[in-house]
């Protein structure tokens, strides 16, 4: 086999060069790594040394067949090449050119054409591969170390775990070129994911994936249960295995699925879903590259979960510090239910309600408050669209079955509660909540029913929250409770003490009317019997004589009413001052003389010590001494006997008028004190006084800081106490 002619192919062509030197040229050149082309001015192959050779030969083309060829004769694959045209450039601009460019996804090359001065051409091209590599991990570590400080940095921000949600979502839809993806969080207790935040997926499609049973056998649910990322690398692959996403498949159109668990500590904490629309590699570091984003979201939403649980631990604390003296400084009802709700609103729920049942058995929502001037619009518009009949599924269920519930409320469970459709309607513009209804009672009874709201798809009441809600219920009913009664304890004292008032200035106002014809009648009486309207025969003086008791007798009678209804209605004054017991007592025989004296009764007086001095008004402690010897005189029987003596203690005085008359049964002594009992009525004579007299007497005694007392044996007589503060040197003072 003969070689190709030397002269037309080989090194010496090169510009003052010798043959010799051509010679350890090509030796030379042979030995190198780097490819080594020599194109002569018609694009043939004039040279290539044992590097691209060797490359020919890997590539399974003939090395020794390339001599004389053009390039792409020689080289059919770098047609349409970055390096055929810079090559060309170089030629046809008789410019130097230099080019990188992957020949296959593990070769680099970089090449470099420098035209010679005969028209020819020389290309050197090295392989890169390793280097390039060695930069491309560099880059797209650089990239991925960008990212993750974006990711902590958003982190950073983002305190509840719905928030680190929608930054996880943001943030894996960036870094891995996703189309779509739905980030879900574990609700551990109901055993379900939910979704938390989604792109790509629009809301009626997500509806079905906004809430996926952790057994439902749905791709992101196995992958969670599991613990395990689960990666589709295609859409037939995810459909074989998952029939079941065929409907959401065809709405988002992508290729490929990734399913990735958020796991920290430990605690499985929810799942990431994501889709893409060109077949991903999935290989090992892309995997790695997902699986380490999703460590570092997971950590980050058990942060915001750890703190979200602290801050509401801070704030249960907070509210149990104030609810004690929140709830029992006011007395009003209303006032109790509003503090009972700041407590909570809005740095525990979002908003809050109070229902109570009414005596009748009705529903009242007796007090509401919304975190927002939103939800205070929408609370209120429920309340003026249902006021009389306003009964939350919620707060109905819990008043039937007596036990804490929680409850979500969103569009999928709105159709489930069985409420009509304009309450449906105003229910669904909350937006997705959760609520929680506590029942309250008080003293054994249920009086109503806490209602709380928390927005928001993934909101939820832990444990602690509920044991802590339910304590403070308790509290709460209490409070109600207490202010319930004493409420109702006021109206009835305040009715009790309208009525009496009303009596009193009744009684008052018409003992005085009746006051003026009787006077009327005294004076036209005492006219007819002077004879001034003529002479009168002796029948007719005596039947005026009758007149003029009977009128006698009324007119006192309308004078105990109308005193009685003055005392009692609060309009009489007293004017208190030292009063020595011996004055007092000494001056009762004068008055009492004409009684005594029909009745045929003996009077007698223990002379009393000048040191027994009274704290009381003159004229009302006479009237009350009166009124004793009265019904003492009128109450025993013809020549029996009445003794009045005073006696002392430090602090009071005691006069007692003691008869030896019919006495008192027993089980009477206190009745007598009530107006208008009389309780030897049918005894004595028909009209002998209204029984208003120890009613009105012991008024006044209390009224002066003192009281009447009785002692009584049935036939042996009676004595009646009077009772009065005792006057000290500095009693005047304290007064
Ligand atoms: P009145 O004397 O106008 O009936 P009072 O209020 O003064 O009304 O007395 C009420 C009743 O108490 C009398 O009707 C009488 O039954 C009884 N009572 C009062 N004082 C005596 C007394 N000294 N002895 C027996 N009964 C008395």
């Amino acid at each position: 086999m003969s070689s190709p002619p030397a002269a037309d192919h080989s090194l010496p062509r090169l510009e003052g060069a010798t043959r010799h030197e051509g010679v350890a040229l090509e030796k030379a050149l042979d030995v190198v790594s780097d490819v080594f082309v020599l194109f002569d001015k018609d694009f043939r192959i004039v040279y290539h040394n044992e590097a691209n050779k060797a490359a020919m030969r890997a590539a399974g083309m003939n090395p020794d067949a390339a001599i004389g060829k053009t390039i792409l004769e020689a080289l059919p694959q770098i047609a349409g090449s970055v390096g055929e045209r810079e090559t060309r450039r170089a030629m046809k601009d008789r410019v130097a050119t230099e080019w990188e460019e992957s020949y296959h996804p593990d070769v680099r090359l970089h090449g470099r054409a420098f035209p010679l001065e005969d028209g020819g051409l020389i290309v050197v091209a090295s392989n890169v591969s390793a280097e390039w590599r060695a930069r491309e991990d560099a880059r797209l570590a650089a990239e991925r170390a960008t990212r993750f400080e974006a990711v902590t940095a958003d982190f950073r921000k983002a305190l509840r775990p719905e928030e680190v949600a929608h930054v996880t979502l943001s943030q894996a839809l960036d870094a891995f070129h996703a189309i779509a993806g739905i980030v879900y969080l574990l609700d551990e207790s109901a055993g379900v994911l939910r979704a938390a935040a989604h792109h790509g997926v629009a809301v009626s499609e997500a509806l079905p994936w906004s809430e996926v049973p952790l057994e439902s056998g749905r791709l992101i649910a196995d992958a969670v249960r599991m613990r395990e990322p689960y990666y589709m690398p295609t859409r037939e692959v995810l459909l074989e295995r998952y029939p079941v996403a065929r409907e959401v498949n065809k709405a988002i159109k992508a290729e490929a699925w990734a399913a990735i668990p958020l796991v920290s500590e430990g605690r499985t904490l929810g799942g990431i879903c994501l889709g893409f629309d060109s077949d991903p590699a999935f290989d090992a570091d892309q995997r790695m590259f997902i699986e380490t984003f999703a460590a570092q979201c997971a950590q980050a939403m058990d942060r915001a979960r750890l703190y979200q649980e602290a801050q509401l631990a801070d704030e249960r604390l907070r509210i149990l510090a104030h609810a004690a003296d929140r709830l029992i400084v006011p007395l009003d009802l209303d006032l109790r239910l509003r503090r009972v709700l700041a407590l909570m609103v809005p740095s525990f729920c979002d908003w809050g309600a109070i229902y109570l049942l009414e005596p009748a058995g009705a529903l009242r929502r007796a007090a509401v408050q919304g975190a927002t001037k939103e939800f205070e619009d929408l609370l209120g518009e429920i309340g003026n669209a249902y006021s009389k009949d306003l009964r939350p599924p919620a707060v109905v269920r819990v008043l039937k079955e007596d036990t804490t519930i929680t409850m979500k409320v969103d569009a999928s469970s709105i159709p489930t509660l069985g409420i009509d459709e304009r309450y449906a309607s105003m229910l669904a513009r909350f937006g997705p909540h959760v609520v929680l209804a506590v029942p309250m009672h008080a003293r054994g009874t249920q009086i109503g029913a806490l209602l709380l709201g928390r927005q928001g798809s993934s909101a939820a009441f832990s444990p602690a929250d509920i044991g802590f809600i339910v304590d403070l219920a308790i509290r709460a009913a209490g409070a109600i409770d207490n202010a319930r009664l004493f409420a109702s304890e006021h109206a009835a004292r305040s009715a009790a003490e309208e009525a009496n008032r009303a009596k009193s200035d009744f009684l008052a106002a018409m003992s005085h009317e009746l006051r003026t014809p009787l006077n009327a009648i005294a004076g036209y009486t005492e006219l007819l019997s002077l004879g001034i309207r003529g002479p009168l025969n002796e029948q007719q003086h005596e039947d005026l004589r009758r007149i003029a008791r009977n009128q006698a007798h009324l007119l006192s009678i309308i004078n105990d009413i109308l005193s009685f209804a003055r005392i009692e209605a609060g309009y009489v004054d007293f004017t208190l001052e030292p009063l020595a017991a011996r004055e007092v007592i000494e001056g009762l025989e004068q008055f009492m003389a004409p009684q005594l004296a029909e009745r045929q009764l003996r009077f007698s007086l223990r002379r009393c010590d000048a040191s027994l001095v009274m704290l009381a008004d003159r004229d009302k402690t006479q009237q009350v001494l009166l009124n004793l010897l009265t019904n003492a005189a009128k109450f025993t029987a013809i020549g029996g006997e009445i003794h009045v003596h005073a006696d002392g203690d430090d602090a009071t005085i005691g006069i007692h008028v003691t008869d030896t008359g019919i006495g008192i049964p027993n089980d009477r002594l206190d009745a007598i004190f009530e107006p208008f009992v009389q309780v030897h009525r049918s005894l004595t004579h028909p009209v002998s006084g209204t029984g208003l007299g120890l009613s009105i007497s012991r008024d006044i005694a209390r009224k002066m800081g003192g009281d009447i007392g009785v002692k009584s044996a049935l036939g042996q007589g009676s004595t009646f106490t009077l009772v009065l503060p005792r006057h000290n040197a500095d009693s005047l003072e304290q007064k």
